[in-house]
């Protein structure tokens, strides 16, 4: 008989959604539940709805389990799955492990923890997120409130953070000491692993790395200053300097492939216009990624890391960004170290927000790496 395995649950906070999921220490996805954020409704709301998810993802991965179980029961006799408890707890937030048929895999009852990672700086001591101003949470106890209903320890992060620990434990940075992650979208963000742990600084707030300024009296950004990264850089950025040029340019094919609807420019027709050899579109993407370059050289000049992961819309430009930018970063970094970083594409997708929350759940728990 073998021995009951761990699980946990993670819920990854958005603006627009919350993706809820029971996640093993491996890293695979026994659920997966999503269900729109509805920010409008109010900090308690949106707190609701995550209770709501977390106990729909334990009957999902109940419910996915049992499956399993009986297919594999159905062909050689050994239950592998996770059975239903008889009669034990309340239906909605256990998943009992079955009784020890067969050499199937077998779970404990309860989620030895659940993670979750929301934007903004969270208190991860208090369970308190700090302020998400896109979820309306301005100082809200999340922890307390899901532990006295679940039972079991609930860690926040933030998500940028939970990025990076998820890339670092079941992603494209396992087996670094230091990491970092960094998500280019409509913002630029990032998370630092230093030495197998997550650096937060004294007020939860480190890694604002998209607020360095790069261009002192640059384009205005979102935080009052002038000349940050992302004002520079991001996917924001981008489309800002596109919609620009095409109006400048009405004859230009950015234009056209718009149909006059500057609005309509984002990132993807950017790459693409650039791609069929557009000057206009080209000039936009090689100024963004040479501020990439500067950013990126920067943060591996300061920190001397093994790897540092790239996640966000914007690395879906895949080669056409990763390769001007590796060789912007190798010219820039090579006097100073003589194995550069290596920058890479992040590797979890459309579950990095899940895997995310639930790394931080293994780590605290200490069944994390380091
Ligand atoms: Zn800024």
């Amino acid at each position: 008989m073998t021995a009951a395995e761990p699980w946990v649950v993670a819920v990854d906070v958005g603006g627009t959604k919350i993706a809820t999921g029971v996640v093993t220490r491996s890293g695979e996805l026994l659920s997966r539940v999503v269900v729109p954020t509805r920010a409008a409704e109010g900090p308690e709301a949106i707190r609701e709805r995550i209770a709501e998810s977390i106990a729909e993802a334990i009957e999902g991965a109940t419910a996915t389990t049992e499956a399993v179980a009986a297919a594999g029961e159905g062909q050689n006799g050994q239950a592998t799955g996770m059975a239903r408890g008889h009669g034990q707890g309340d239906g909605r937030s256990s998943l009992a492990g079955q009784d020890g048929r067969g050499h199937g895999r077998r779970w404990q009852p309860r989620p030895a923890a659940i993670g979750l990672a929301a934007p903004g700086p969270m208190d991860t001591e208090r369970g308190v997120a700090l302020a998400a101003s896109n979820l309306g949470w301005y100082d809200l106890p999340v922890g307390p409130v899901l532990e006295e209903r679940f039972g079991c320890p609930v860690y926040l992060e933030n998500d940028a953070n939970a990025a990076a620990l998820g890339e670092w434990l079941f992603g494209a940075g396992r087996g670094a000491v230091n990491l970092i992650y960094v998500t280019i979208s409509t913002g630029i963000g990032s998370g630092l692993v230093i030495g197998g742990r997550l650096y937060r600084g004294k007020h939860f707030n480190a890694g604002e790395v998209g607020h360095m300024v790069l261009l002192a009296d640059g384009p205005l950004c979102t935080c009052g200053q002038r000349g940050c990264w992302e004002a520079l850089a991001s996917g924001t950025a981008i489309a800002r300097d596109a919609r620009q040029i095409a109006t400048a340019f009405p004859e230009g094919e950015l234009y056209r492939r718009c149909g006059g609807d500057v609005t309509k420019i984002d990132v993807p027709l950017v790459a693409e216009v650039a791609r069929a050899g557009d000057k206009l579109a080209r000039e936009v993407l090689d100024q963004a990624i040479r501020y990439l370059g500067i950013g990126f050289s920067n943060l591996i000049n300061m920190f001397d890391p093994d790897v540092v992961v790239v996640g966000g819309g914007v690395s879906n430009l895949g080669e056409a960004l990763f390769g001007p930018l590796g060789e912007y970063v190798a010219r820039h970094t090579e006097r100073r170290v003589k194995e550069p970083a290596r920058i890479v594409r992040a590797a979890l997708g459309e579950n990095s927000g899940i895997l995310g929350a639930a790394a931080v759940a293994w780590q605290e728990l200490g069944d994390g790496r380091a």
